[in-house]
């Protein structure tokens, strides 16, 4: 049983199905000057969007004619204009997944590289002094990597091995249950939310927009849920081209995503590119 819910865990933070989005021809003119500003934080007490019940009385009924990363509505791509890419870094939480990259953050810190940090409950847990430091640095915005890790399915399909929610009410929970506990520790609600696998069908993505919560999959795969090598992150990461959103791990320190991210970077950066948060607008 042990074995098996390592193994579990383990799949569960990989997404090796994704398709790599390159832009090979991008072009080396002197991109426009941008200037970012976060947009305004909702209110903190405000009323949730919507309750389980209604959830549940509104959706199910309803059966899913999708599953995967590109529900409609679900945020793929940097929301900012012009020569922009988003990191995205995913801590799955839970057993085999609750590690903490130090060796990543610490690249990001020195090369001020802004990044949106997808958290699980359970990686919060287990990393509560990490945790408040990532949630003080203005360099990091936080968001919601769900409650148990669940790929987000209203019929209860799985990705990588990992059983998803079976219901309405239980795609409620997942995202909730996380959602309520940030929250409470940032002081205002996190605005992202991406399901453990990222897999979703277009019923549970229509739930999370109804809590007041946009999904977020990708376009560039970073590092093939934490298994590739620094070369294998580097190459799609340094080929990503304006509007990538690419998704990545910083649980595992001992994987290659923190050596090939700390070369894929300069290499961006030499190219014009530059890094937001999935908050950030240019204006
Ligand atoms: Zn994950």
């Amino acid at each position: 049983m042990l074995v098996a819910l390592a193994a579990g865990a383990l799949a569960g933070c990989a997404d090796p199905g994704a398709t790599a989005s390159r832009h090979p021809s991008a072009s080396m003119t002197v991109p426009r000057p941008v200037v970012f500003t976060p947009t305004p934080d909702p209110d903190p007490q405000a009323a949730p969007a919507v309750t389980r019940a209604q959830v549940v009385a509104r959706y199910g009924h309803l059966s899913p004619h999708y599953w995967g990363f590109g529900a409609p509505g679900v945020l793929r791509h940097a929301p900012a204009a012009g020569r922009v890419i988003a990191l995205t870094f995913d801590a799955c939480g839970g057993p085999g997944g609750s590690g903490y990259d130090q060796a990543l953050i610490d690249f990001l810190r020195r090369r001020q590289v802004p990044a949106t940090l997808f958290l699980n409950s359970r990686w919060i847990d287990a990393n509560p002094a990490a945790f408040h430091l990532l949630a003080a640095e203005p360099l990091f915005e936080i968001g919601n990597h769900g409650t148990r890790h669940r790929p987000l399915s209203v019929t209860g399909r799985s990705a990588y091995g990992i059983p998803g929610t079976r219901s309405a009410g239980e795609v409620y929970d997942e995202v909730a249950g996380n959602q309520a506990k940030l929250t409470r520790l940032l002081g205002r609600p996190p605005r992202f939310f991406r399901s453990g696998t990222a897999y979703c069908d277009d019923i549970a993505a229509r739930i999370v927009t109804d809590m007041g919560v946009r999904v977020v999959t990708f376009s560039v795969n970073g590092d093939g849920g934490a298994t590739f090598t620094p070369a294998q992150v580097s190459s799609p990461v340094a080929a990503a081209g304006a509007g990538s959103l690419v998704i990545g791990h910083m649980n595992p320190p001992e994987g290659g995503t923190a050596r090939g991210i700390a070369a894929a970077v300069p290499i961006l950066l030499a190219r014009g590119y530059r890094f937001v948060r999935l908050s950030d607008q240019s204006r």
